[in-house]
């Protein structure tokens, strides 16, 4: 049987499991060139956990040809009924957006992962060709063997580079560097067409635009490069705390504002005593902060500003002393609840795996994790905080908040990604991030948490008189939420699946283009 006859059952239910179990003895035989696997339990599993599409079938490209064969037969396959394809990298999505349900899971893990690093181009430039499966803690240590590393990164690294790419990647660094999508040179995609493809801002600009951000919508991306700088031996690692919002969000902006001296700035809402402890687990320095958190019915809440400088160690770090000193100066935190530490710059990039191993211990990491990402322009962040207030955290609330101000300027438009307009150039990332094991928080809680983040969501992404906020990482329930997500930005996105995915085989598990609409 021929891979399009293959797909002709695919699409059958009835007929799926048995066609899985008779074929997957032999793959190779029975489809050829393209070998495909029996489901494993991961492919119908994100770190959300709370969506389940079990596919038809998994496959572990070997090369770019191999993705290119696949998507070829498939795309030229008969209209109806045909499989779909869903690049699956770490799996860390948080609403099935990696699955593909009755159709085929391409474990990107599997491509070559070797990370080449070219310490300069001729022009000075830096940069690393690295598989779209590599995780980005793999890319860090190859790179540090050169002394290099990407500018721009996540919080956790442990997700690949395709994954990230095709969302935005951002964490304390992005209000400098932009987000992890605008600090790559070049892209190896292949299409929907199965067409294998190079691609950057020069060549095939417009494919390379429309998959930075693209939800893994309109290619596969099979390698990338990504620009490197010279990484700092140690870093700078200060936390400060606040009592008012209004003093902790303007000391952040306050921080975005220097460039030149500050390399990373981020900050969360500090709820209780638990959000000291379980932020501070790979922070080396004793905090003393116990404030008053308030009884019940008068909550009190604090914040934490995070900003770290790179420490090239050049005069026995009394540069940097010097310019904790005189950024500290300006700022209006609880005196004298400032902290600092000096952290390899491995350790402080890799400092969210202490984390994820103490969420292990407690049995908290492999449970449903219902979270809610916005980026909220800088008009609405009170508002938005009020909001939380008086929903998400008006209960009994375990787990962080996260807030922390990004640069619109520093997001390239040609991208796929969407940002809040925001006419001052400012936007704040707003991260709800939750473990909720239905065995402790009680049957149908991850259902509730679900509910009340739309609720909030619903509300500050409101078009028209609203917060003006746009969600990052969601799936929209549907494909009007989708065209409101993207607002003036539709048109081009719809038209970019048109051009680059005309049948619509990539990325079933995000919900934006229905197979039957
Ligand atoms: P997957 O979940 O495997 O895939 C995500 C999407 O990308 C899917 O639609 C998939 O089909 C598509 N895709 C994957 N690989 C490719 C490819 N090669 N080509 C085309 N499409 C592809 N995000 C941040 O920006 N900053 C953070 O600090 C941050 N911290 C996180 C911490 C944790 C603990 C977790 C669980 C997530 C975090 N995220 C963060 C979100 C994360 O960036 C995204 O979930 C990202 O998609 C994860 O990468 P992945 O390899 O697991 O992708």
């Amino acid at each position: 049987m021929d891979l399009k006859a293959l797909y002709m059952y695919a699409s059958v239910p009835a007929l799926l499991l048995c066609c899985a179990a008779t074929f997957i003895q032999s793959p190779t035989d029975v489809y050829g060139p393209v070998s495909l696997h029996e489901p494993t339990p991961s492919s119908a599993r994100d770190f959300g956990a709370v969506v389940s599409d079990a596919p038809f079938a998994i496959m572990r490209p070997d090369s770019a040809a191999d993705v290119a064969l696949l998507l070829r037969a498939l795309s030229s396959a008969p209209p109806r009924p045909r499989a779909t394809v869903a690049a699956r990298g770490a799996g860390h999505s948080l609403q099935g957006q990696a699955q593909a349900r009755g159709g085929i899971v391409l474990e990107t893990r599997s491509l070559p992962r070797a990370v080449a690093v070219v310490a300069s181009d001729g022009d000075g430039g830096a940069y690393a060709d690295v598989g779209a499966g590599a995780l980005w803690v793999e890319v860090l240590e190859e790179c540090l063997k050169a002394g290099m590393a990407p500018l721009s990164w996540t919080d956790y690294l442990y997700l690949t580079v395709g994954g990230t790419l095709s969302n935005a990647g951002i964490s304390g660094q992005a209000f400098k560097h932009g987000p992890q999508i605008t600090n790559v040179l070049q892209l190896q995609v292949v299409t929907g067409n199965g067409e294998v493809v190079t691609c950057s801002p020069t060549e095939s600009p417009d494919l390379f635009f429309a998959v930075l951000g693209g939800l893994g919508q309109f290619g596969i991306i099979t390698r990338a490069r990504i620009l490197l700088q010279h990484a700092p031996p140690k870093v700078r690692w200060v936390r400060a705390f606040y009592d008012s919002f209004e003093k902790f969000t303007r000391d952040q902006e306050f921080l975005i504002s220097m460039p030149e001296q500050v390399d990373y700035v981020e900050g969360f809402m500090v709820l209780n005593e638990h959000s000291i402890s379980s932020s501070s687990i790979a922070f080396p320095a004793h905090i003393s902060f116990s404030p008053d958190f308030g009884s019940h019915g008068k909550k009190k809440i604090y914040y934490c500003i995070e900003f770290a400088v790179h420490d090239f160690q050049e005069d026995d770090g009394s540069s940097v002393d010097h310019v904790v000193e005189l950024v500290s100066g300006g700022m209006s935190y609880v005196r004298p609840h400032m902290y600092s530490a000096e952290v390899s710059y491995f350790d402080f990039l890799n400092r969210v795996r202490m984390e994820e191993e103490s969420l292990r211990r407690q049995g908290l990491w492999d449970v449903p994790h219902p979270w809610l990402n916005m980026f909220v322009p800088k008009h609405g962040i009170a508002r938005l905080k009020d909001l939380l207030m008086d929903t998400v955290l008006a209960g009994h609330f375990d787990g962080a908040v996260l807030v922390y101000p990004l640069l619109t300027d520093k997001w390239d438009r040609n991208t796929s990604a969407v940002v809040p307009s925001t006419p001052d150039g400012v936007m704040y990332i707003v991260s709800v991030l939750r473990s909720a094991d239905p065995s402790r928080c009680g049957p149908g809680c991850v259902e509730e948490i679900l509910e009340q983040h739309r609720r909030v969501a619903d509300e500050a992404c409101r078009v028209g008189g609203g917060i003006g906020a746009k969600q990052y990482l969601a799936r929209q329930p549907s494909q009007a939420h989708w065209r409101d997500h993207f607002g003036s930005s539709w048109d081009r996105f719809a038209a970019r699946k048109a051009r680059f995915d005309p049948v619509r085989v990539l990325g079933p598990g995000q919900g934006i283009f229905p197979s039957t609409d």
